[in-house]
């Protein structure tokens, strides 16, 4: 069997992100991960790359969470996960693994950007 190189989580989240997706503060009930909103209003985690339905007792979704708290906390996780593979880089001796974070990073600030853009347009 040979080995499988995930894609991170974090690319896939940015991918979703480019697709029109939104990052929500609900947290998956399975595996706890962010979820998103796709654009049909189905929410989504990416982790377990399956549709979640969450219910609160006694209450209605009727207010979405702020887009701009959304954008902040995703700009948050994409500093975080640059500041990482920035440590990564740094650290790595392993041309393959270099190119890949290079690859990773360069996406990150891409998505890093665009957030930046959406929080002020
Ligand atoms: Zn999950």
């Amino acid at each position: 069997m040979e080995e499988k190189k995930e894609i991170t989580p974090i690319k896939r989240m940015a991918d979703l992100l480019m697709k029109g997706a939104t990052l929500t503060d609900l947290s998956c009930p399975v595996c706890g991960s962010p979820l998103f909103r796709l654009q049909d209003g189905t929410l989504w985690c990416e982790k377990d790359e399956k549709k979640v339905i969450v219910v609160k007792d006694g209450e209605e979704p009727t207010k979405p969470p702020a887009a701009s708290t959304s954008y902040n906390k995703l700009e948050s996780i994409l500093l975080a996960k640059i500041q990482d593979i920035q440590g990564k880089i740094e650290k790595t001796e392993n041309v393959d693994e270099l190119q890949k974070l290079a690859a990773a990073l360069s996406e990150l600030l891409n998505s890093l950007d665009k957030v930046q853009k959406m929080k002020n347009p």
